[in-house]
């Protein structure tokens, strides 16, 4: 049985009382339909109202050959009278924002002559796509005209025209309907097919941005903020901005600039440590001592300055030359010789050294979880 739908004899239902027609047992809670209801359902890119009736959230709404489905989270008994309560700023923020895409698309049209050809509205934001390419500029103009259609606060009004008054009227559509045809009109802006529940008047949407936008399907999709959602958004930008600028010690108009000065100097400081460490590495090759045996040498390097200090030091020495970075139980490893085989050595020696790793027969590299002591006793012992 088709539902008496209060979304569309007022938009500003948040309370009502109804008769429970049926509950039955489905998925993850129980459907309710009921004899009135001023829960919209999901549909036409905008998710379901939330709220409760009785109490019992309501997490679910959709309809089904005109009657309203409501998902409940516990039964209520078929006959009794329930009290619906929708979760109200989230719905008003959804018809801020629905009202406020009717403006933009019907703007985008009367300018442009683009179709809406898809829309999504939820928890995360809005957006619309059209069927032709807009650039950055065009947008800027349409966020313009479409915030001046906001303040001038004109009406936005709902109805259902007879066929004959339809078929003479010019109104944008995704469908080709015929019957019961919900006409969403926006004075002097916009008419629209559309069955979702819109703000009174234009002025209740007190904003509009349009954030993004990127190619997509030959078209343009773009994300776009009204309302409560667009105060909420600038709250969080600004903050974060303001964040930023109290780090870079610069003007928030600035923060741009002062962030690529930053990693200019970044660049340049990682630049100048590396050539540091290869000097570093080259100086303390240079002052390793000849020996007959092993060499160990504990060096704070990249991979490079072990490398440079493991060439010079296996030829400086009769046996392994073996280059450790890092501290006790997390070392990175460069070992090299000119008379042992790295590779069997690495092998047999792997376990005792709690290493692992690979390379050349000449040089190999890895990472060790033994401790300093134990590398000393191994290569010094
Ligand atoms: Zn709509």
């Amino acid at each position: 049985m088709a539902t008496r739908k209060l979304y569309y004899e007022d938009a500003y239902t948040r309370r009502f009382t109804a008769r429970v027609l049926r509950c039955d047992p489905a998925g993850d809670g129980w459907d309710v339909e009921l004899d009135a209801t001023a829960f919209f359902p999901g549909e036409g890119g905008q998710t379901a109202d939330g709220g409760t009736l009785d109490g019992v959230p309501v997490l679910d709404v959709t309809e089904r050959d005109g009657a309203v489905v409501h998902r409940t989270a516990a039964p209520l008994d078929p006959g009794r009278t329930v009290e619906g309560v929708l979760a109200w700023p989230e719905r008003f923020r959804k018809m801020q924002t629905h009202t406020g895409e009717h403006i933009v698309s019907g703007l985008v049209h009367a300018r442009y002559g683009f179709e809406n050809t898809g829309f999504h509205l939820g928890e995360d934001g809005c957006t619309v796509d059209f069927s032709g390419e807009l650039d950055r500029a065009q947008l800027d103009g349409i966020e313009d005209e479409a915030n001046a259609a906001i303040w001038r606060d004109v009406a936005v009004t709902a109805r259902f025209p007879d066929p004959a008054e339809l078929a003479a009227m010019e109104y944008r559509s995704k469908l080709e309907l015929t019957h019961d045809v919900r006409i969403v009109t926006i004075e002097g802006v916009d008419d629209c097919a559309c069955c979702a529940p819109h703000v009174s008047s234009t002025g209740q949407i007190g904003a509009v941005k349009i954030l993004d936008f990127m190619r997509h399907r030959g078209g343009t999709r773009l994300w776009m903020k009204a309302g409560s959602d667009a105060l909420a958004d600038y709250r969080a930008r600004y903050r974060a901005a303001a964040e930023v600028s109290a780090l870079l010690y610069v003007p928030q108009g600035d923060i741009a600039d002062g962030t690529r000065r930053l990693l200019e100097q970044r660049d340049g400081l990682k630049r100048e440590l590396a050539g540091l460490r290869r000097q570093a590495a080259e100086a303390r090759a240079a002052a390793l001592a000849e020996t007959k045996g092993h060499l160990l040498v504990f060096f704070d390097g990249d991979e490079d300055a072990l490398r440079t200090l493991a060439n010079a030091g296996m030829a400086k020495c009769g046996g392994v030359c073996a280059v450790f970075s890092g501290a006790d139980g997390a070392w990175r490893f460069v070992m090299a010789s000119r008379t042992v085989d790295m590779r069997a050595f690495l092998k047999e020696n792997g376990p005792a050294l709690a290493a692992r790793g690979g390379g050349q027969e000449r040089m190999v590299s890895g990472r060790s979880t033994a401790s300093r002591p134990a590398l000393e006793a191994f290569f010094q012992g």
